[in-house]
């Protein structure tokens, strides 16, 4: 095709698309600024796979054994800096061997996909969800035939069936170095510090024909005969990029993902093709990010705590929530707290209670601070405090001292009632007695994004129209709506290996029995 005639075919594709979406959706999503072909391929090849997480490297090692070639194209400079590799190692799974050898576990895809959808509010697409949970099993069976490193299954919140497989490091590394060794084997070079700069697509055809990637005078164009895998990664790689799609969490918490990970990918897509995205607006926010240099930090199992006789209370020391509120269902009501934050608030009898279930390194800085650090921390007193009054703890804190004592005098008389009329809590044993005091303060910790390109239950990209784009397919969590309005533990990592897995199946002619 000439550029002369891709660019008319491209003009006439996108008028009669206008045409077509004119009388009932005025906001026309084709695109009208695909790129004209290059005159010639710097490279040729059947599959183009962007990015080298999880989904990506696992789309590469379906792609070569299905006897085809691969292109890997990534804008980082390493495997081991993505979120892939940062994750807490849950993979949710229905169906593997190792479920499977449990007699007591009666698991089923649609028991699966009924949780994600029931944890999300119901706001997931159930496309990527039936395309996650019928395969998760038959994926993580194939990391595990490929010497994924030691696992257990264990329960986790929010799903009915035991099918959290859980790395015994509770590192995701584990995963990185699995897929590591798995490219070499099959001589699979990724190529990085070049990122995506431009989708080649056929609007005529509506296909996707291959990429630019790189920056300057390192530009290279690949031709996909097969087709495009977008793995990219989700948005919540650098502050500005979390603020820049999440407006509504702009200058507040932790901000933690693969660091090249901002959205650039999704955008060429919308750009260049025309594919519209979904669900932007919802990212996985744990109500407990201790923030430290910038918008860094670790996070605090805060909820060990209020088991043990610790309450939460925002700025004006006031309790905004119950305690017992699902961690994740917590955050949007920070929101409303004065500076966007809370505070988990223990006395010493609590604090000692709390360390006899669960130790110090596993409670407070998570994934890395040592018990040192976190004793550093206290005395510091910028995030945390351990003070011997309330009156020198509020001092310090910046809490309002009339409210928390307040607070605390309507906290022991519900203990002593048995009745919490602020949030009808009943579980309530422990007052809060005597000092030291010890507080935390947290923020949000975003640390995935739920939103990005539509996708078909075999992982191709829905265009503007709502039909597959030929040759486009996308995995992990660059995926609109998998998890709806809230993330449940272990679906992430999961639907980022099986999506790959899958993709990298289905772009080269796999067929379902
Ligand atoms: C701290 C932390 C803990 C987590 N713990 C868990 C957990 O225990 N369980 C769970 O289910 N989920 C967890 N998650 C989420 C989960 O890890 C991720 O959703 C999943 O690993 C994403 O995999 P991915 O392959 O889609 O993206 P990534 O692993 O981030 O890979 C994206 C790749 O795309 C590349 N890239 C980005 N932009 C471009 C571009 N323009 N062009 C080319 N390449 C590009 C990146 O360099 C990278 O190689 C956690 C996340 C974090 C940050």
């Amino acid at each position: 095709m000439t550029k002369e005639t891709l660019s008319r075919r491209h003009f006439l594709g996108a008028a009669a698309a206008t045409a077509a979406a004119g009388a009932a959706a005025p906001a026309l999503a084709a695109s009208t600024n695909a790129p004209a072909l290059p005159a010639k391929w710097d490279i040729e090849t059947d599959v183009v796979v962007l990015g080298c997480g999880g989904a990506g490297m696992m789309a590469a090692c379906q792609v070569v054994d299905a006897g085809k070639k691969v292109e890997v194209f990534d804008a980082g400079v390493s495997p081991y800096h993505t979120a892939t590799n940062l994750c807490g190692g849950l993979f949710t799974a229905c169906g593997s061997k190792l479920q499977k050898a449990d007699p007591s576990i009666k698991d089923s895809w649609e028991a699966f996909a009924e949780d994600i959808m029931a944890y999300g509010n119901y706001m997931s697409l159930k496309e990527p969800v039936y395309g996650f949970t019928k395969h998760s099993g038959e994926a993580f069976d194939w990391l595990a035939d490929h010497g994924l490193p030691a696992h257990h299954l264990e329960p986790y919140a929010g799903h009915t069936h035991k099918r959290a497989h859980r790395q015994e490091t509770f590192k995701g590394r584990d995963y990185i170095d699995t897929l590591v060794k798995q490219l070499a084997e099959r001589k699979i070079v990724i190529r990085h510090k070049c990122g995506l700069s431009r989708i080649f697509f056929d609007p005529a055809e509506n296909r996707v024909v291959g990429v630019e990637c790189g920056k300057g005078d390192k530009k290279v164009t690949c031709r996909a005969r097969l087709g495009i895998i977008m793995a990219t990664g989700g948005i919540t790689g650098s502050p500005e990029s979390l603020d820049r799609w999440v407006p509504s969490v702009a200058g507040k918490g932790v901000a933690i993902g693969g660091p090249n990970n901002d959205g650039t990918a999704m955008m060429i897509a919308v750009r260049d093709v025309g594919v519209p995205l979904s669900h932007m607006q919802y990212i996985a926010s744990y109500p407990c990010g201790i923030v430290v240099n910038g918008r860094n930090g670790p996070y605090c199992r805060w909820w060990f705590i209020t088991n043990n006789g610790g309450i939460l209370v925002n700025k004006n020391g006031k309790r905004f929530i119950t305690e017992k509120e699902g961690i994740c269902h917590v955050t949007p009501h920070l929101a409303h707290n004065p500076d966007g934050c809370h505070y988990v608030l223990a006395d010493q009898a609590g604090w000692e209670r709390t360390l006899t279930k669960i130790k110090l390194s596993a409670l407070v800085g998570l994934p890395s601070w040592t018990a040192e650090r976190i004793e550093a921390e206290f005395k510091a007193g910028k995030n945390l405090w351990k003070c011997d009054t309330i009156e020198e703890l509020c001092e310090k804190s910046g809490v309002n001292l009339e409210g928390l004592k307040t607070q605390i005098a309507t906290w022991n008389k519900a203990v002593e009632t048995k009745n919490d009329t602020q949030f009808g809590r009943t579980d309530q044993q422990w007052k809060i007695g005597k000092g030291p005091y010890y507080m935390i303060r947290m923020f949000p910790w975003n640390n995935l994004s739920c939103g990005g390109v539509r996708v078909t239950e075999h992982f191709e990209v829905l265009g503007w129209d709502m039909k597959p784009v030929k040759g486009f397919y996308a995995a992990g969590e660059t995926v609109a709506g998998v998890h709806g309005a809230f993330y449940c533990g272990g679906n992430a990592c999961g639907f980022a290996h099986t999506s790959g897995y899958m993709a990298g199946k289905y772009i080269t002619g796999y067929k379902e029995a």
